[in-house]
């Protein structure tokens, strides 16, 4: 089969429109670095997201970096962070020399536990070492329950980053996620819900902060005029080319979440009836950009397992993958220190003990997503076909 044919989780989607601003930028010959591409794209991120500014950078993980240097983030400090993650949200800890502090999930929202974070903000205040920053994930779109996580925070007066790497035009309580902590971060990975081919952003109130982002995103180069320099900087800056892209898509992305969400419903129809299929809940008063459509398959209930949906729609050229593995699972963190929901009760092992992401792009079209459920389909009748006899 070719490369045409596989329905993968979730691939780029064009508007059509990228071609014109990246033509802007040649007929200008404002290739690099930065230029009016830039310029919009971080002007039209603010403006969608009803924030005051946004940065624009090379990749997510780069905002989270930048974020946590303006925090202040050091050898030595801790940084609690969302277990049920993608590592990149955790990687950033490390390229500081900090140490994470892992937060288990809560069955609502699939997100930070308000009470498992609770608690381990007790155990830091009673060693006198609170943490510097607190990421909180919000994951396949769907937003944390972030009043009573920042209301937490805020008694120890520890700032919030945002990770909604994957819940860009999401909400919360009518505000678009993102929003909420002292800095938001989105990505534009191929694989997010608009990409620019690989990118990030790094949004927030407060404008001064963003200015020194975007110092130490280029460089750290001092006001002289020959190249100075008194801080570590990066070299971080999303391209004018790259940002052309995003113009594009940001312009698209209120139709891309509406398209999400159809393909989460046509899913969840489809097995509405089938014992042991859960769905991703979606919290009163959030939308969810339903980035990933996400279920839990109940083996003893359902009478397939996750690891056979897999397997049967791997071999129909269909990628479908298990839920995140929980970072304080993760060989590079062995040892950290991890707080689960409550105790003896750990829903981040469940949640990727049974968690499944079907194909759920924007650009699928309903004929290849009827392939996806008729294949889990047939595989559940031969399972109870078989065992009938
Ligand atoms: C994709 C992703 C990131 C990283 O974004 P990149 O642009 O790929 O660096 C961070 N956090 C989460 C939760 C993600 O899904």
């Amino acid at each position: 089969m070719s490369n045409k044919d596989r329905i993968f989780l979730s691939s780029p989607h064009m508007s059509g429109n990228e071609q014109k601003y990246i033509q802007e930028a040649f007929d200008l010959n404002w290739i690099a670095p930065l230029g009016n591409n830039v310029d919009a794209f971080e002007g039209d991120l603010a403006s969608y997201n009803l924030i005051n500014d946004a940065a624009v950078v090379t990749s997510g993980t780069a905002a989270i970096h930048l974020a946590l240097r303006l925090l202040n983030v050091c050898k030595g400090d801790t940084v609690f962070c969302s277990s049920l993650t993608f590592v990149a949200s955790a990687n950033p800890i490390l390229y500081q020399g900090a140490k994470p502090v892992f937060i288990d999930s809560e069955p609502d929202t699939w997100n930070m536990s308000p009470s498992a974070l609770r608690r381990a903000f007790q155990d830091a205040a009673k060693q006198g070492k609170l943490p510097k920053a607190v990421i909180v994930v919000n994951l396949y779109g769907q937003s944390a329950k972030i009043d009573e996580l920042i209301e937490i925070c805020d008694i120890y007066d520890v700032p919030v980053i945002e990770d909604a790497a994957e819940s860009l035009g999401s909400e919360y309580k009518g505000k678009k996620s993102g929003t909420f902590g002292r800095y938001g971060i989105f990505s534009f990975n191929g694989n997010k819900i608009i990409t620019t081919s690989g990118g990030g952003a790094l949004v927030s109130n407060d404008v001064d902060a963003l200015k020194k982002a975007r110092f130490l995103a280029t460089q750290a180069r001092d006001k002289a005029v020959h190249y100075q320099h008194s801080e570590i900087g990066y070299n971080y800056r999303m391209s004018n080319i790259v940002a052309g892209i995003g113009r594009a898509q940001l312009e698209v992305l209120d139709d891309r979440v509406e398209r999400r969400r159809e393909v989460f419903d046509r899913y969840k129809e489809a097995f509405a009836d089938q014992l042991g299929f859960e769905f991703m809940p979606e919290l009163e008063g959030t939308k969810s950009n339903r980035w990933l459509t996400a279920l839990t398959i109940d083996p003893e209930k359902a009478g397939i397992s996750r690891e056979e949906i897999i397997e049967a729609l791997g071999k129909d050229n269909i990628e479908a993958r298990p839920v995140w593995k929980p970072m304080h699972l993760q060989p590079l963190f062995d040892g950290m220190d991890y707080y689960s929901h409550e105790k003896g009760n750990s829903v981040s092992d469940n949640l990727f003990k049974y968690g499944l992401c079907l194909p759920s792009g924007s650009n699928m079209t309903e004929e290849q997503q009827d392939r996806v459920i008729t294949g889990i389909k047939s595989l559940l009748n031969k399972k109870t076909l078989s065992r009938s006899f």
